[in-house]
């Protein structure tokens, strides 16, 4: 217990259900995404991050539903726009941590053209993708991660494109922190969602998180998993690159982890009084 002026203070330790709003979350029952909100929590609860201080961003998908179910300033963008509108974000407000989420489809198709921008320019956002390589909200169309050859509603004949390799694509865009996750596996994923928050710079971390109605990798996935070992230099980009690269397997961890220095805590900018008097004055000359 600390005082302020003789008066004694409790800190504040703040618990999971901290994290929660009043929203029940509306995913089908054994969604993977319910597993990456309760890490995204965690870790949350790990590093006692402050709601007023936090501010999450999302596009448009199932996942994206996510910003309504956690305690925080939150942003339902528009599809595939998550990372411009949390750029922004971080921009106007860097005394915030900023989360963008959402899944597959929107960051790897509509919006892959931000990701790639997004690395390069190193902003302190960590990017946590739910990546259940199907469009779920639509119900059941192939995606960009869609294996080569599945069978859905928009390829009747089986899916004639190469699926697209997430992390390759953040580690050859430069990314400074890149891991794997897995729902079925929460304790590791809420520790890589920590890790993501505490690197100074853009961190993206793919969350393999099953869509149990349309696609259900549960059983493949756990066949497929496996921990990258202790010994991987996270600071070698070729090994991290081949780890990206496999298909047949799926590791999890940290692929590759540049750390940076802290820069100093900024504080939030000045509000300026708007001037309206001087706006109007435009129209008028
Ligand atoms: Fe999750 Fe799939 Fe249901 Fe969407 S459709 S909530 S991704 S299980």
């Amino acid at each position: 217990m600390t005082t302020t002026n003789s008066i004694p203070v409790t800190p504040v330790v703040r618990k999971a259900a901290d994290y929660r709003t009043d929203l029940k979350p509306i995913w089908c029952p054994g969604c993977g995404d319910f597993a990456v909100l309760a890490a995204i929590q965690q870790a949350l609860v790990a590093l006692q991050v402050d709601p007023k201080d936090l501010a999450i961003v999302s596009g448009i998908g199932c996942s994206s539903r996510l910003p309504g179910f956690l305690h925080a300033y939150g942003l339902h963008t528009v599809h595939g726009r998550a990372l411009p509108a949390a750029t922004g974000l971080k921009l106007a407000r860097p005394d915030l941590t900023v989360l963008a989420v959402g899944g597959d489809g929107d960051f790897f198709s509509i919006g892959v053209g931000h990701l790639p921008h997004a690395v390069r320019r190193d902003i302190n956002i960590t990017c946590i993708v739910m990546d259940n390589e199907i469009y779920g909200l639509t119900k059941g169309q192939t995606s960009p991660t869609s294996p080569q050859g599945h069978v859905t509603k928009s390829t009747p004949g089986g899916n004639p494109a190469a699926p697209l390799h997430p992390l390759a694509l953040a580690l050859s865009s430069g990314a400074t922190f890149v891991a794997r996750g897995f729902s079925s596996q929460p304790k590791q994923l809420a520790e890589l969602i920590k890790m993501g928050m505490q690197h100074e710079g853009f961190s993206f971390i793919q969350a393999m998180s099953p869509c149990v109605t349309f696609y259900d990798t549960y059983k493949l996935y756990k066949e497929k998993v496996y921990p990258i070992p202790a010994d991987h230099d996270v600071r070698d980009p070729d090994a991290a690159m081949r780890y990206a690269l496999e298909s047949e397997r799926l590791p999890l961890g940290v692929l590759y982890h540049e750390p940076r220095p802290r820069a100093a805590a900024q504080p939030a900018p000045e509000p300026k009084p708007f001037d309206t008097a001087a706006y109007l004055a435009r129209f008028k000359a």
